[in-house]
Order: structure tokens, then sequence, then C-alpha cells
């Protein structure tokens, strides 16, 4: 495995095409709007390396035997589905942000799958070369962009209907030695500080739509791929010279990326679908299904940390006894560990697929995300209503630190008494961050957008949730006789 220096190191060394605000970044690493996103997926590899987290932050690869990170295993049991969820638990409380790594480990458990059934009904052979993609991704124990969303251009229409045919990432020849293809992947979480992406078909597809079927790997540095960095709500803050108060979470974050693939080469050996269309819905849903499930944890980490924060704004306004204070507090626990007892509920009730890994309960899963595309708002109302207005109209940090106006700022927002008006200033900046900052995109609108909109999840939910044995059970319990209908 590697050390969190290692993978700081090895990020240095791709020569990634990153563009942010009209300029090509040179180094990613080091660019204050980008390192707090790096210092989430760094803490991935730090936790991994305690003796403390050694349980829950890594696993037995079945592939080699050998120790790996977890975000890198092919789940074996429901015990490791289980693990997972708690893994991003621990991931969300120590970092308040999205830490990105999860997109690749659902990725590769949705494809290792897929193209386990694929290649038994078709005779194809993609599975060992993704179990040699595998191989090579935990023994170098790498970060991977796992890429589904197409920008999609006109949803009324099919991919190969739309009239820019670059609006789904396709193939645009196919050689004897690998494929060439063009398109892109939108709201790419953590695609910069990825060494690799895995992509994927992001709708179930028809005969029509077959150069659209598609999934392979490539280095995030291959000939053809370049970045656009996704712009985040007072993301301009981080450029402020000692930005530090302002920020409320100073150290962590999370990104997106609009990822372009200009006319990319994929060598055969990293090529897991090509034109097999019958099966871009089954990796679609599997990928979605775990990446559901994967919400039920991180969400829930960053809803502690808010939590926390609400409650502590509570004790620095003083009114930690208010009845009403308590009882939101009491609130939003509850809502945080329901969406917890969906993400182990749905891994507890996961199952073996016919490739050997192990996949969660996909009704359960998509229940899971339904829940979050709604409660973290809940949460976040909540948190706001503690915190005060103040959240939103205190001055800056800049003012406050004035030789002049500073004393002013720490005079008259001070709060309850034995408290400094700098720590109270802190914890609204957190809530701030969380709730409307930059890490409002990973707490607020990807619970909303992230693994799907509220409308997939419902798709999901009325195909997987047997309306029709449940009107057996009614007619059972009312004695129902049908044949008397027509009487
Ligand atoms: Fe992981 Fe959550 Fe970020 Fe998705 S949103 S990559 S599950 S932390
Ligand atoms: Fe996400």
């Amino acid at each position: 495995m590697m050390t969190k220096n290692e993978y700081i190191e090895s990020l240095r060394k791709l020569k990634l095409k990153v563009y942010f605000k009209g300029e090509l970044i040179e180094n990613p690493v080091d660019h204050p709007m980008i390192r707090p996103s790096m210092n989430s997926v760094a803490k991935t590899y730090e936790l991994a390396e305690k003796e403390e987290y050694r349980d829950i932050m890594t696993a037995i690869s079945n592939l080699t035997g050998k120790r790996i990170n977890r975000f890198c295993h092919l789940h074996q049991s429901t015990d490791d589905l289980v693990k997972k969820v708690k893994m991003q638990r621990l991931m969300g409380q120590q970092t308040a942000a999205c830490f990105q790594r999860c997109v690749g480990m659902d990725a590769f458990n949705a494809i290792y799958s897929t193209t386990y059934e694929m290649d038994q009904a078709l005779g194809t052979e993609y599975h060992k070369r993704f179990v040699e993609y595998m191989k090579y991704v935990q023994d170098n124990d790498l970060t991977v962009d796992g890429a589904m969303t197409d920008p999609k251009g006109d949803r009324g229409l099919a991919p190969s209907k739309q009239e820019d045919p670059d609006m789904y990432l396709h193939i645009v020849e196919v050689r004897p030695d690998g494929i060439v293809v063009r398109g892109a992947k939108a709201h790419q979480t953590g695609a910069i500080n990825s060494h690799e992406h895995l992509i994927m078909p992001t709708v179930a597809m028809k005969e029509d739509d077959k150069d659209y079927a598609v999934s392979f790997a490539c280095p995030s540095d291959a000939e053809g791929i370049f970045m656009v960095y996704g712009r985040q709500s007072c993301d301009t803050r981080k450029l402020e010279p000692g930005a530090d108060i302002d920020l409320g979470n100073s150290q962590f974050g999370g990104h997106e990326a609009l990822v372009v693939f200009d006319n990319v080469f994929i060598p055969n050996e990293r090529v897991f679908m090509c034109k097999e269309y019958q099966f871009a819905g089954m990796m679609v849903e599997r990928f979605a299904g775990y990446h559901r499930q994967s919400y039920g944890g991180c969400k829930v980490g960053v809803g502690d940390v808010l939590i926390g924060a609400a409650a502590l704004a509570a004790d620095y306004n003083g009114v930690p006894k208010a009845s009403h204070i308590k009882d939101k507090l009491i609130e939003m626990m509850h809502l945080n560990e329901t969406l917890y007892a969906c993400g182990i509920a749905c891994s507890s009730e996961g199952e073996k697929m016919p490739a050997g890994n192990y996949q969660i309960n996909l009704l359960l899963a998509n229940v899971c995300k339904q829940n979050v595309t709604r409660m973290p708002y809940e949460i976040a109302r909540l948190a706001e209503d503690i915190a005060g207005g103040l959240m939103v109209t205190m001055p800056s940090e800049q003012d406050f630190k004035d030789e002049k106006i500073g004393p002013y700022v720490k005079k008259y927002l001070k709060g309850a008494v034995g408290v400094s008006t700098e720590n109270r200033l802190r914890i609204l900046r957190l809530i701030e961050n969380i709730t409307l900052g930059t890490a409002a995109v990973g707490y607020r609108t990807e619970s909303m957008h992230g693994a799907g909109s509220p409308q997939a999840q419902r798709i999901m939910i009325s195909r997987q949730g047997n309306l029709a044995a449940k009107k057996e059970l009614a007619k059972v319990i009312a004695k129902i006789d049908e044949s008397q209908n027509r009487q």
C-alpha cells in the first residue's frame, strides 16, 4: 500500500492537463483551490496506515491474497459491504467533505460482476482483462475515477439520436490493437486526484446505440484527455492570502471536473465493454446501486460533523439548554442515523454475485439514496436554524484580524460568557461551509443528484418493490376470490 506522502508524490508525476478559470494549471497538487480536495483523498491512505483502523480501512484481496486498501477491494461478504459503509462514515467524520475515492471502488465491483456475466452470455473475454486490471490497481494502490455520467445533451433523445454525436462518450474507431473514443464525462468526482479513469456507460442502450456501449480504463494523463475544474460556491475564498477562519474547513474539500476525451486511444487490454449494448443497463444499475449504498456512509459522516457544529453553535450562542434546541439536535441525529440504517441494511442484505463478489440489496440501496435526497436538506435547515443569521452576515476574517476594526468585531460578535469570539466565528463558518459553501457541493446538491437524481431511484424502487406480491398478501388477508369479480 502507498503511504499518504507516496500518494501525493505519485500525483506529481502525472502530466495532467487541468484548466481552471481559463488557465492551464501547471501544478494541481499544490494549487490552493485543489489541494484541500487532494488532502481528503490522501486521508484514505493515511488512515489505512494506522493500526487502529486496519480492519475498517484495509482488506485481503481475493485476487492476490495481499492486504490492500479497502477502496481497491472487491467485496467478498456482506461483512465487507458493512465495513465499506463504516469506512465511509469514518472518512466523512474526519474530512467533513467528499473524499472521492469511492467512485472507483464502486466501479470496480460493478464492472467485475458485469463482465463476468457478459462473458458467460456472449463468450467474450472481458472479465479476465478486468481481473488483470484490478491486480494492477490493487498492487499499486491507485485512486481511480469511476466515470459514468455523460453530458447527455437533449434528455429526450437516445445517445445515437443526439444532434451532436459526442454528447455521450462513444467509440469512433475499432483498430486491431484497441479502440479510439471521443466524448466527455461530466461531474467527475476526484478526477484530478486520480491516477486512472475507469469509464462506464451512463444509460441502458438499444442496438442503435451500440457505439456508446463502452467501458474501459486509461491513465488520467493519457494523450487526448483534459479536465476542466468545476467551480464551487465561495471557492475563491481559498485564494485569499492567509485564508483560514473564513474557509470553515481549511484542510479538506472535494471537487468535480468535466473530463474531455478528444480521440483517445485505448489498448485492447483495457477495454471491458465494446458495443455489447445488452449489458450497458446492467453495469449502470450495479454501479448506481453501490454508489447509492455509499451515501449511507459518507453523508452520515459529514452529517455527524454538521450536527456537532450545530450543537457547538448552540453552546457558543449561550442556549444549549433551550428545549427546542435540544429537540432539533435530536431530530438531526434521528435523520442522520436513519440514513446510516439504510446504508447498513442494504449491505447486510447483500448477495453473492455469479462472479463471486458481493452486491448490495438494490431495493434498499435505492431507498437509502432516496432518503439522502431529502434528509441532509432537513439536517442542513435545522443547523442553519440553530446557527442563527450571523452565519451569513458576519464580517470577514480580515476585519476580525484588523488592528482598528478587529476589537469592535470581537466585542460585538461575542456570544456566551467564557467563549472566545473567534471560536464562535469558526464554528459558524464551518456550518456555512457544509450548508452553503464549497462542501455544500458534496453534502447538499450531491445528495440530490449524485448517484442519480431522485426519479432514478423511484424507477428502481417501482421495479424492485414487487407490488404484485404485496397485492397477493392483501388478497389472502381479506379473503378475496377474484373469480367473484365478474359476478
Ligand atoms: Fe465517496 Fe460520498 Fe464522495 Fe461519492 S460523494 S465519492 S460516496 S465521499
Ligand atoms: Fe458522489
